[in-house]
């Protein structure tokens, strides 16, 4: 199974993290990145396509601003990213350049994904650079937007993008070996393979979260989470490690495997389950949980128990059970004032729900 999800694995999104980009004085680990580039021209060589995601803007700024430690106010922090961001791809264009190759800077905000049309710019332009035979290599425009900043150190950046594409492979090179069972025990053990994310999944990840960067291993499973829907594959493992993404690519068990869901979401679906912040919801009773979940059908006006928060028609709602946990997402027809007035109407029509 593994070998034959990386074998077909022909557009790979690689994410690096800070940790991996830097050395133990929080400098930029060249040598270290020189090797994945490395890697990652045999991959392409090898006939796939890789569009690299790399944080290490504000660690680079730190270096050039002469900050010892992470700077704790946000605008201090943009300030090293946007000094960073020229400085990092300066590294990037001169390794790649020693295989004749061009790298491109794509710097993206989550704003920027959520538009539609924006949305499918971003992926159009990713995929003209792939067919000129160029690295595009993503961060966030962390001059002007905080999100990975503050949270996730790209992780999430990495699986909007691999869902964006779509991407049939997501790897996270990070500084641990993968998700770890018992971390920092005698009986530590690498998780090898991951079919869902689940209570003990996540407590694993709570074992190894202080020892990673910035978004550390719960952000890392909130991305797997988004692609195993999508249904793409996610590795994560160590990039430290000499040959590390070969190996992965090779379908050599390194890392924590992370395997899709079977059914595949279409370009539209996904980008409406995994690009909004819905500020407005509807809890619905359980006949209409059935009916979404199990028979695939619309959402109707008479299921839906009551609204909360705000909404406008045509916005993308969550859908959730009186419990009022979220199972499904969807584009609602009316606005919240309209909402009432719409007995035995179809509130979100099946085309435009997605169950998560
Ligand atoms: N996008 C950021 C970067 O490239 C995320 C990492 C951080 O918060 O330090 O540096």
């Amino acid at each position: 199974m593994r070998a034959k999800l990386l074998k077909n694995a022909n557009l790979a999104v690689v994410k690096l993290g800070t940790g991996i980009l830097t050395d133990n004085r929080n400098r930029l680990a060249s040598g270290r990145i020189k090797q994945i580039v490395g890697q990652v021209e045999r991959a392409r060589r090898s006939g796939r396509e890789v569009v690299l995601v790399s944080s290490g803007a504000v660690a680079a700024g730190m270096e050039v601003l002469g900050h010892r430690i992470r700077p704790s106010r946000l605008e201090e922090l943009q300030a090293c990213a946007a000094v960073g961001q020229s400085r990092l791809m300066a590294v990037y264009q001169e390794l790649f350049s020693a295989f004749d190759v061009q790298t491109a800077q794509v710097l993206l905000t989550h704003a920027d994904l959520q538009d539609h049309d924006r949305h499918l710019n971003a992926r159009n332009t990713l995929m003209a650079l792939l067919a000129g035979g160029v690295v595009p290599i993503v961060n966030e425009n962390d001059a002007v937007s905080f999100t990975e900043l503050t949270v996730g150190d790209n992780d999430k950046l990495a699986a909007l993008v691999a869902t964006l594409l779509p991407a049939d492979l997501l790897v996270l090179l990070t500084t641990v070996e993968g998700l770890v069972r018992n971390y920092g025990k005698s009986n530590a053990k690498v998780v090898s393979s991951v079919k869902k994310i689940d209570g003990p999944t996540r407590k694993h990840a709570g074992g190894t979260q202080s020892n990673t960067s910035v978004g550390g291993m719960l952000s890392k499973l909130k991305a797997a989470e988004i692609v195993m829907r999508a249904g793409i594959p996610m590795i994560i493992g160590n990039g430290a490690s000499r040959g590390v993404l070969s190996k992965m690519l090779a379908g050599e068990a390194v890392g924590t495997l992370f395997h899709p869901n079977e059914s595949k979401l279409k370009g539209r679906k996904r980008w409406i389950a995994f690009f909004h912040h819905p500020e407005g919801r509807v809890i619905v009773d359980k006949g209409a949980k059935l009916a979404l979940r199990e028979r695939g059908m619309s959402l109707l006006a008479p299921g839906v128990v009551r609204c909360e928060g705000e909404f406008a028609a045509g916005d993308v709602i969550r859908i959730c059970d009186t419990e009022g946990t979220e199972f499904a997402r969807g584009i609602t027809k009316y606005s919240l004032e309209q909402m009432n007035a719409t007995t035995g109407k179809v509130v979100v029509h099946r085309d435009h729900l997605v169950v998560l």
